[in-house]
């Protein structure tokens, strides 16, 4: 285990420039103090979600992300109290992993959701990492680990992903993007043990079940996971195989659990069949899975699924073949299987074929219908500010923030619109919003300070960007203190 260990760090350093690399080489001088803090977990675990929420491969999209969020929410809502939060995000990652970071951040690959066959599956593997955190096992890990070790395989994993945000060198950016998706995970270097293992089942089976899901769904997961592997169905072995050691006595345990508890059949929510569409047309290629969604669809013509049309308009989209797209999508838009998702598409092609107006009357209708349809005003603002009629976008993007005001992307655009109209104060306040959102206190404040040199609003305004400075500076240098006692920075 070491030495693949060892191998991955050389083979990360090799990815960066030679200063990063002198940065980040682990520290192993202070051996005094091994277990970390909550504080210090939750350091570690923010300094490395600041790069991820940036990271190409994070994804943004509210229709993916919401329902991740959703699914981990539940989950998490039928568990014993967590002590803190956790934060549920999706990475755009073909490859098979789920992760729990330090600090109580759960990753779920695009890849691993696509393998799931039914909701309940995927479910299943959400609880067995939310177990993994309630029951601390990854603080028991490091335990054995000097905490030096640890924040410098947190410090190299954040350089990582620093290096691929502003990297140039297009040809290195895929593998640095390859190794980097596994290597951001500093848990990824760290394998649980078969205790651990074991417990995060027995854990993760209870609060699937008290959360309605099928418990099942986790038993066949795994199981179908292990015979793939076994078969070398996989184009390489998932690094989830490595961290989650899979044994024949881990399943079997888990069958017994789940004979005791009462299965259920819980159709799988549209919202799951709907992100698993999405996720499954931005794969590969375009045409591929135009396909696939054919084929899915040849079959079924008395009854064609939702979804399976959604995800062939939106392949259509992606392959450019907007008028065939908007003749597919416009059989499911109406009746019964009306849904935000298929407006918000319909909005989209109506934009991309250049007809401004039947694109913001769409939105607009369907925000009538769905007001709270997050992808709905974010798209609405995006054809607003595109086609300069900013006092309409920044009407809306202001109401909204009054109602979400933690929705970063709705300050980003607001930034966008200020900026379009010259309104310097109020675009860099607005950026700064957006920017202390994503966990970056650094760029707020330098985005804050810019508001303050310029002198394009009034003194009201000017006073309040300064007190929003002070507090963002002042909870910036406790970061840093933070960070500077763990050396990540
Ligand atoms: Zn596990």
């Amino acid at each position: 285990m070491m030495i693949r260990r060892l191998v991955a760090l050389a083979v990360c350093a090799a990815l960066l420039p030679a200063q990063a690399q002198a940065q980040v080489l682990p520290d192993l001088g202070d051996v005094s103090d091994a277990a970390l803090s909550d504080k210090q977990e939750r350091t570690i675990g923010n300094r490395v979600m600041r790069e991820v929420r940036t990271d190409p491969a994070f994804v943004d999209d509210p229709e993916i992300a919401d329902y991740v969020k959703s699914v981990g929410n539940r989950l998490l809502g039928a568990a014993d109290p967590p002590r803190r939060p956790i934060e549920f995000f999706a990475v755009e990652e073909e490859s098979v992993n789920a992760f729990a970071l330090i600090g109580g951040h759960i990753g779920m690959h695009t890849g691993l959701i696509l393998l799931t066959r039914n909701e309940a599956e995927f479910a299943g593997v959400m609880a067995h990492e939310i177990a993994h955190i309630l029951q601390r096992h990854q603080s028991r890990l490091y335990h054995g680990q000097t905490k030096y070790q640890i924040a410098s395989l947190a410090a190299l994993a954040i350089a990582i992903l620093a290096s691929r945000g502003s990297s140039s060198q297009s040809g290195q950016v895929a593998e640095a993007a390859m190794v980097g998706a596994s290597a951001i995970m500093i848990q990824g270097q760290l394998d649980y043990t078969r205790e651990h293992e074991r417990e995060a089942d027995r854990v993760g089976l209870t609060i699937l079940e008290r959360a309605g899901y099928d418990p099942r769904g986790m038993v066949t997961f795994f199981e179908r996971m292990q015979r793939a592997n076994r078969l070398n169905e996989f184009k390489s072995a998932p690094s989830y195989l490595r961290t989650h050691p899979l044994t024949v006595e881990r399943i079997a345990d888990m069958q017994g659990r789940v004979e005791t508890m009462t299965p259920r059949l819980v159709p799988d929510s549209f919202e799951y069949r709907l992100a698993r569409a999405k996720i499954r047309a931005a794969t590969g290629s375009a045409n591929d899975q135009a396909t696939y969604f054919r084929q899915q669809l040849a079959d079924r013509t008395v009854v064609r699924p939702r979804e399976d049309v959604y995800g062939l308009a939106l392949a259509l989209r992606r392959a450019r073949s907007f008028a065939e797209a908007e003749k597919e999508l416009a059989t499911i838009r109406s009746g019964d299987g009306a849904h935000p998702a298929f407006e918000s598409l319909a909005a989209q092609l109506h934009a991309d074929q250049g007809r401004t107006e039947a694109a913001i009357e769409t939105y607009r209708a369907a925000l009538k219908a769905h007001p709270r349809y997050r992808g709905l005003v974010h798209g609405l603002a995006t054809v607003l500010i595109d086609a300069g009629r900013h006092a309409e976008a920044l009407a809306l993007l202001e109401a909204r923030i009054r109602e979400t005001p933690e929705d970063a992307r709705l300050h980003e655009l607001q930034a966008r619109a200020y900026a379009a109209t010259g309104k310097n104060l109020a675009q860099h306040r607005a950026q700064a919003e957006a920017y202390y959102l994503r966990g970056n206190l650094a760029a707020a404040v330098a985005q804050l300070e810019l508001a303050t040199k310029v002198r394009d609003a009034d003194y009201y305004e000017l006073s309040i960007a300064e007190a929003r400075l002070r507090d963002l500076r002042s909870q910036l240098q406790i970061e840093r203190e933070a960070e500077k006692a763990l050396k990540l920075n």
